[in-house]
C-alpha cells in the first residue's frame, strides 16, 4: 500500500499495484507509489474530457482557481519540498524553492490574458483572432524539477480552458501526487488528473485517443518516440528535451569574475538542469586560471544527504544516472583528460559523486558531444572565436548557450551567432515565467512560458464576420 494516492476525477485513487520510490541519499525505498493500470488511465481521461466542457467556459474562475493554487504552493512549500528532497536528493532549501516556484508560475498564468486581437474592421468585415482551448491535454514530466516543469504545463494549459491529465517520472511521483492532493480543494473534478507508474504508461498517455496535446519533458531519445506516437491522430506536441550548453568566455574574460557564476550555473540541482552548462570553452591564455578557479569551487562544495543543513549539493537521483556520469568522466580520464578537482563516487551508500571538473578533455570525449545532466564539467580549449562557435554550434542540440566578457557588446554579438533557443551574456540559466524557453534542433519542439508558452495550450481560430 501507499500514502500517497493519484488523483482522478477529483476523488483519491489507489492503483491495484505499487512501485518503491528510492531515496538517493540513501539507495533504498523509501516509499510506494501507486501504478496505475491501463482502465485508471482510461478513468482519468475520462474524467478529464467530461470536466472539460464546463472548465473552458469561465475564464473568471479559472483565474480564480489558477491563483488559490498558487496560494497553496506558497503556504506549503516546505511540507513538499521535504518530499522533494526526500525522491529527488536535492538539498531541502533548494526544494522548497522549487515549490515556491511551482507558485510563481500558477500565479504569472492566472494573471496572463488570453489575446483577442483585430486584424480587420472596415466596411467589408469584422475580423479577430482568437486562442482557442484544445480539450485534454497530456502532461509528461522528468525527474530533474518534478513539481516546477509540472506547472510549467498545468498552469498554462489550465489557463487556456484546457483539462489535464499528469504522469510525473517513477523516479519522482511523490510531490506530484501530493499536488494533485492538495489540488483537490481548489480545482473542479477531472480538470487536473494526477496518475502515476512506469515508462509505459507514457507510452499509453501518447497513444491514447482522448488527448489533442502531449506536452512532455525529458531526454531527445524519449521525445523522438512521443513524437511519433503522436503523428497517427495528429496530436498537438510540445517537447523540452535534452541540452548541452556550452558557455564561451571571451579573452577579456576575468576568470575570478566569473568562476562563481559559471560553477554555479554548471552545478545548479547537481548539474541535473536542462539548459545548465555542460561545457565550457576558454581561450588558451585564461585556460590555467579558469581551471583553477572552477577546481577550487569543487572542492569547497559541500555534498551530502539534502536533508541536512548546510549542504549544498546532494545525490544524482538514481542509479542508472549515476552510473552513466561515472562511465562518461572515467572514459574522458581514460582518453587523456585531468581531473582538476573530483573524478570519482564517493564511498557509502546513496549516489553521491564528487563535483568533478575536468581538463585537457579530447573534443570527442561522450562527456563534450553528449549530455552528461551531472556533477562533472569538461573544460575545453579553443583557438579563436570563430572555432569556438563552430564547436559550440556543432552539435545536434540547440537549447540554451552563453559568452562571456568584460565587453558586454561584442559577446552580445558572438552569443547572437550561438544556434540555440536562448542566449545569454555573462549570466547562465536566468529563466522567468515570462520569458519563452525552448530548444532548437533536437533540443525540441516549440516553447514553455509567457505567452508563447499559454499559446502552445491553443488552436488559433479566426473570426470572420462579413459585412457585405
Ligand atoms: P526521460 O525521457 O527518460 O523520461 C521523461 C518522462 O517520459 C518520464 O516521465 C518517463 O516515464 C516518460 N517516458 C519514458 N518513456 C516514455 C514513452 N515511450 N512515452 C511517453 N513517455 C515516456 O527523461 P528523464 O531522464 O526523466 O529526464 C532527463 C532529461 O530531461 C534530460 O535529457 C534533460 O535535459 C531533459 N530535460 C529537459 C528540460 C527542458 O525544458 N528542455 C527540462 C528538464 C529536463
Amino acid at each position: 500500500m501507499s500514502d500517497y494516492t493519484m488523483t482522478i476525477d477529483g476523488k483519491a485513487v489507489s492503483a491495484p499495484g505499487t512501485f518503491g520510490v528510492i531515496d538517493p541519499a540513501t539507495g533504498e525505498v523509501a516509499e510506494q507509489a501507486p501504478d496505475a493500470s491501463r482502465g485508471q488511465l482510461d478513468e482519468a481521461m475520462d474524467s478529464a474530457r467530461a470536466a472539460f466542457a464546463e472548465w473552458r467556459r469561465d475564464d473568471a474562475a479559472r483565474r480564480a482557481a489558477l491563483l488559490a493554487a498558487a496560494e497553496q504552493m506558497f503556504a506549503r512549500a516546505e511540507e513538499i519540498g521535504r518530499i522533494i528532497t526526500l525522491e529527488q536528493g536535492k538539498p531541502l532549501g533548494d526544494a522548497t524553492m522549487e515549490v515556491v516556484g511551482a507558485g510563481v508560475w500558477l500565479k504569472y498564468y492566472a494573471g496572463l490574458e488570453l489575446p483577442r486581437e483585430v486584424i480587420q474592421d472596415d466596411d467589408a468585415a469584422f475580423v479577430e483572432v482568437v486562442r482557442r482551448p484544445m480539450g485534454v491535454v497530456a502532461a509528461i514530466t522528468p525527474w530533474n524539477y518534478p513539481l516546477l516543469l509540472a506547472t510549467w504545463k498545468i498552469a498554462p494549459a489550465l489557463r487556456a480552458g484546457n483539462t489535464v491529465v499528469l504522469k510525473p517520472s517513477p523516479y519522482t511521483p511523490l510531490s506530484s501526487l501530493k499536488l494533485g492532493e492538495v489540488l483537490r480543494e481548489v480545482l473542479p473534478p477531472g480538470v487536473l488528473n494526477v496518475v502515476t507508474g512506469g515508462d509505459a504508461l507514457g507510452a499509453w498517455m501518447t497513444a491514447h485517443p482522448v488527448p489533442r496535446k502531449i506536452s512532455f519533458t525529458g531526454s531527445v531519445p524519449t521525445g523522438k518516440h512521443v513524437a511519433a506516437a503522436a503523428a497517427p491522430d495528429l496530436k498537438r506536441v510540445t517537447l523540452e528535451l535534452g541540452g548541452n550548453d556550452a558557455a564561451i568566455l571571451l579573452d577579456d574574460a576575468d576568470p575570478a569574475a566569473v568562476a562563481d557564476r559559471l560553477f554555479g550555473a554548471a552545478f545548479m540541482n547537481n548539474g541535473q538542469v536542462c539548459s545548465a552548462v555542460k561545457r565550457v570553452y576558454v581561450p588558451e591564455a585564461l585556460y590555467g586560471d579558469v581551471v583553477d578557479a572552477l577546481a577550487a569551487k569543487a572542492r569547497a562544495a559541500r555534498v551530502g544527504n539534502g536533508m541536512n543543513e548546510g549542504v549544498e549539493y546532494g545525490p544524482i537521483n538514481n542509479r542508472p544516472q549515476f552510473e552513466r556520469v561515472g562511465a562518461l568522466v572515467s572514459e574522458a580520464i581514460a582518453a587523456g583528460a585531468r581531473a582538476a578537482a573530483g573524478g570519482r563516487p564517493i564511498d557509502g551508500p546513496g549516489y553521491f559523486f564528487e563535483p568533478t571538473i575536468l581538463a585537457d578533455v579530447p573534443e570527442d570525449a561522450r562527456i563534450v558531444t553528449e549530455e552528461q545532466f551531472g556533477p562533472a564539467l569538461p573544460i575545453v580549449k579553443y583557438r579563436d572565436v570563430e572555432d569556438a562557435l563552430a564547436r559550440a554550434n556543432g552539435t545536434n542540440f540547440g537549447l540554451s548557450g552563453s559568452v562571456w566578457g568584460a565587453d558586454a557588446e561584442r559577446a552580445s554579438d558572438v552569443a547572437a551567432r550561438l544556434d540555440c533557443g536562448t542566449a545569454w551574456v555573462n549570466t547562465h540559466l536566468a529563466l522567468a515565467p515570462h520569458q519563452p524557453f525552448g530548444g532548437f534542433k533536437w533540443s525540441g519542439v516549440g516553447v514553455e512560458n509567457g505567452p508563447w508558452g499559454l499559446y502552445g495550450f491553443t488552436e488559433l481560430q479566426v473570426l470572420h464576420r462579413s459585412k457585405q
